[in-house]
């Protein structure tokens, strides 16, 4: 961790009893929200209440993958599961098509509803989906 120092007086902040940091040598309230920090780094907090930052590690980084990759994954994922449960034509075999198309669809979209992915992905209506198996009722 880098200790986030008060400007002026060069005095690491700490964290005080109302969730705000306070420099000990001129008093100055610095806010959560007002931390301003590149996009690979987060604030924390060590033991002692000193205010600072990490650089986040790369595994938080290889949370960039491509859609691409996402989605062959889910894919590939969905297929290993098909292959090694051995399930043929069938209501789990929808079922994980269904997660696959949704979960893309969220990808892109993370606020979009089952019936938005339905007509995108399919031809058919939700309750038509509904119906396929007895889904539903
Ligand atoms: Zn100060």
């Amino acid at each position: 961790m880098v200790a986030i120092h008060c400007a002026e007086c060069n005095i690491p902040y700490r964290a005080n009893s109302l969730g705000l940091f306070v420099c000990a040598g001129c008093g100055k309230l610095l806010d959560p929200a007002d931390i301003d920090l590149d996009g690979q780094e987060s604030w924390t907090v060590d033991k002692s209440g000193t205010l600072g930052y990490v650089v986040e590690s790369s595994d938080s980084l290889a949370e960039s993958h491509t859609g691409d990759q996402v989605s062959t994954a889910i894919n590939k994922g969905a297929d290993l599961v098909i292959e090694a449960l051995g399930l043929g034509e069938g209501p789990e075999v929808d079922a994980i098509n269904l997660v696959v198309n949704s979960a893309i669809r969220c990808l892109e979209n993370p606020g979009i509803g089952f019936a938005e992915v339905v007509k995108t992905c399919y031809d058919e209506s939700v309750e038509e989906i509904l119906g396929w198996w007895g889904w539903g009722y």
